[in-house]
């Protein structure tokens, strides 16, 4: 019997990364669900993962932190590879940029770019000697556009959507295909605080987005039938950004 492909999720006890685990798990993947410290939140999805009749390892370490990437990490990836990398840990923390904590600019870039760096360069070995792999950057349209109150998440965003084109050029050849997702407004508690009638004047289809319609394309990027996508950043935003 074939081994069966694992995907690795960062941030998925809840909201985006909580969806796209439960998607590739119904697509047929193992999942390594990795988040940071909320046990009660990732053991639930761990059984609805489970209940699809996948496996799931829970994985709870800080991205941006070199040591517990590496601990947790590489004693499984000397037995097996995944097939999927989603990147989607991460947080925002908003503020001017003329009053803006040194550690909020500092965290927000480690968190989103080490994050994005420590994870893939591990597993990126592993996928390159078995000549295959899907890596998902969650970037947003933050990145795109760029957002007043958001330099830091910005440019988190914006260096994770270019860092997404350079790998996929260095790692094409070894049919490891590499795309970002950028997600506008979706329902989760990172947005949770926001006044709706703030956001939606900006969005043309008039809602927010719920994370299973991030998870959708996540899921098909992640399948046979995007083999030829690569280096592209695809918008999920409802239109806020064209
Ligand atoms: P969320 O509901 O707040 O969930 C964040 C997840 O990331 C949680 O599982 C959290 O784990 C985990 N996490 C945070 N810091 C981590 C770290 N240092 N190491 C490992 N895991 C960490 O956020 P979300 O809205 O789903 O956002 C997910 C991704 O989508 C983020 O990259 C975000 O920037 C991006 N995004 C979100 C939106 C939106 O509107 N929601 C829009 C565009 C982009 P614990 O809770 O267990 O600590």
């Amino acid at each position: 019997m074939p081994q069966q492909k694992i995907a690795l999720v960062t941030g998925a006890s809840k909201g985006i990364g909580a969806a796209i685990a439960l998607a590739l798990a119904n697509d047929g993947f193992d999942i390594w669900l990795n988040y940071r410290s909320d046990h009660d939140a990732a053991n639930a999805v761990a059984e609805k993962i489970r209940a699809t009749g996948r496996a799931c390892t829970l994985l709870p370490f800080d991205v941006s932190d070199p040591a517990a990437v590496k601990g947790a990490l590489a004693p499984l990836l000397e037995t097996e590879a995944p097939f999927v990398l989603v990147n989607n840990a991460g947080y925002a923390k908003d503020g001017i940029l003329a009053m803006m904590d040194e550690n909020d600019w500092n965290d927000v870039l480690s968190v989103h770019l080490g994050g994005f760096f420590l994870v893939t360069k591990l597993v990126l070995f592993a996928m390159l000697k078995k000549r295959e792999g899907r890596i998902v950057n969650i970037v947003s349209t933050s990145g795109q556009s760029g957002m007043g109150g958001q330099t830091n998440y910005s440019a988190a965003k914006g260096g994770l959507i270019a860092a997404t084109k350079s790998l996929a050029l260095e790692v094409a050849k070894r049919n490891i295909l590499v795309n970002a997702v950028s997600p506008g407004f979706i329902e989760t508690d990172m947005t949770g605080a926001i006044p709706r009638e703030k956001i939606l004047p900006f969005i043309p289809l008039g809602r927010i987005g719920q994370p299973d319609e991030v998870a959708g394309i996540v899921g098909f990027l992640c399948s046979g039938k995007a083999s030829y996508i690569t280096g592209q950043v695809i918008a999920v935003n409802g239109g806020a950004y064209m």
